[in-house]
């Protein structure tokens, strides 16, 4: 098995670890209800995308509107 030469400096080590802090993620509010959502992802609220209903988001409440 390899085995470093050198400890690691502290330096070194911050170093490396510069890149390694998260990003906010971005989102974008739905044109249909306004919630927000993730860009290029269908709504997870309403379930539009692009204008259009996507998937049915409450099935219970569908049949209910039917009868
Ligand atoms: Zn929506």
């Amino acid at each position: 098995m390899a085995v470093p030469k050198k400890k690691t400096s502290q330096s070194r080590r911050n170093m490396r670890r510069s890149h390694h802090a998260l990003k906010p993620v971005n989102s974008n509010e739905c044109s249909n209800c306004g919630s927000r959502k993730l860009p290029h992802h269908v709504c997870t609220s309403c379930g539009h995308y692009n204008g259009r209903q996507v998937f049915a988001q409450n099935v219970a409440t569908e049949e209910a509107a039917a009868e």
